[in-house]
């Protein structure tokens, strides 16, 4: 019996249908259905009727194939299941500001706050025992001139926050974002050419120096964020040098000039537009939201220069750069969920739109469906935390 004849649809109540399936005659598909119906309350009147008939089906489509057999039970669902979040995929960004003695809410994001740098430990050692594995520490400084120079003193925020950190949880890999914006007077990332502009070529001498720096502090990961051409093999090379050419790289590979980081710029204090002789945007270093390909080849250019890791940011809007490289590349993927996604599911789920919990995890699966092997997100230790309580995937 190839072509198995089922009813089409509820009309297979009317016994018209069943006559209609006699007339084929096969009397086990026949007992088969008429079980299946029982007996029909009441005549169904449907003026489409004769065009209801029964269908011969192929074996590959319905009713033979049923997607939802395997989504019936949480078991089955569970066996199915192709990704899977845990804490061992979590990087906690952590904001820590100088010269202050109490930490400060960051109104932008709800639940998260700039550390002191006494606070800075416990909040080190709670994220460790939430089993998150790694954090990526941002300085706050006061200390700002127009090259960004504390960040390459070895006695610097910079190099104190990654030394408070590695001292609080060993076991932790400390990440350290390598860039200037954090330590500029006027906010980009690296010292400025006449016209205004950000000087590649010196930023990449300085980023090496300031990698070589966060190493000696005791940085496990160096994490350049500055969109500058060379910067990973100017880094490579100076690490392979001095002595730290074990220490990996975590290149911010793709990443895009996004409206989505405006709370992060309130929280590090790096927002532009405050001097009206410089840029207040960094298109000229960040990519364009409209270009899928030019990113996809700006990241394999950090392959050629040495990157171990690759990160794409901002995450939801760009799952299809994500989902390319993961087909191009062999490397570890980052993804960061940066602090605009973060603050819209914080704000919705206060206006009583969106389930906090529920909103973030169905997020970081996304990323992991699309090729994510691990995720930076402010969210990382509330999302241990909901995974420590049994929480589904
Ligand atoms: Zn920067």
């Amino acid at each position: 019996m190839n072509n198995l004849l089922l009813p089409k649809n509820g009309i297979t109540r009317n016994n018209k249908g069943l006559n209609k399936a006699m007339d084929m005659g096969d009397s086990d598909i026949i007992k088969q259905i008429k079980d299946s119906m029982g007996e029909p309350a009441t005549e169904v009147q449907n003026p489409h009727f004769d065009q209801m008939k029964l269908k011969s089906l192929s074996s590959d489509a319905f009713p033979h194939v049923r997607m939802r057999r395997l989504r019936k039970t949480e078991s089955l669902r569970a066996m199915v299941r192709e990704n899977s979040i845990s804490a061992n995929d979590l990087i906690v960004p952590v904001f820590v500001e100088e010269n202050i003695d109490e930490r400060v809410a960051i109104a932008s994001m709800p639940g998260v706050f700039r550390e002191t740098e006494k606070t800075l430990v416990k909040r080190i050692k709670d994220i460790a025992a939430s089993g998150v594995k790694s954090v990526m520490v941002f300085g706050v400084s006061h200390n700002k001139d127009s090259i960004g120079s504390d960040s390459m003193n070895p006695n610097g925020l910079l190099a104190r926050m990654i030394s408070t950190a590695k001292n609080a949880a060993p076991e932790l890999s400390i990440i350290a974002d390598v860039c200037f914006c954090e330590y500029t007077d006027h906010g980009h990332c690296g010292p400025l050419c006449q016209h205004g502009d950000v000087d590649n070529d010196r930023t990449i001498e300085n980023i090496a120096m300031q990698a070589l720096v966060a190493c000696e502090a005791g940085a496990d990961i160096i994490a350049p964020s500055g969109m500058m051409d060379g910067q990973v093999s100017a880094i490579r090379h100076t690490l392979d040098v001095t002595g730290f050419s074990d220490v990996p790289i975590m290149a911010y590979a793709a990443k895009f000039a996004s409206c989505f980081y405006g709370p992060f710029r309130d929280a590090a204090g790096c927002a532009l537009g405050k001097n009206a002789t410089v840029r207040s945007d960094r298109k000229s270093y960040q990519l364009d939201p409209a270009n899928g390909r030019q990113a996809i080849r700006d990241a394999l250019l950090d392959v050629q220069e040495g990157a171990d890791i690759l990160m794409v940011k901002p995450g939801l809007a760009y799952l299809d750069i994500l989902q390319t490289l993961r087909v191009k590349t062999d490397l570890p993927l980052a993804v960061y969920q940066v602090s605009g996604e973060y603050a819209m599911m914080r704000f919705a789920a206060q206006a009583g739109a969106l389930n906090y919990q529920d909103a973030m995890l169905e997020s970081l699966m996304a990323f992991k469906r699309a090729g994510a092997d691990m995720i930076l997100t402010y969210a990382g230790e509330d999302v241990a935390n909901f995974l420590n309580k049994g929480q589904p995937f």
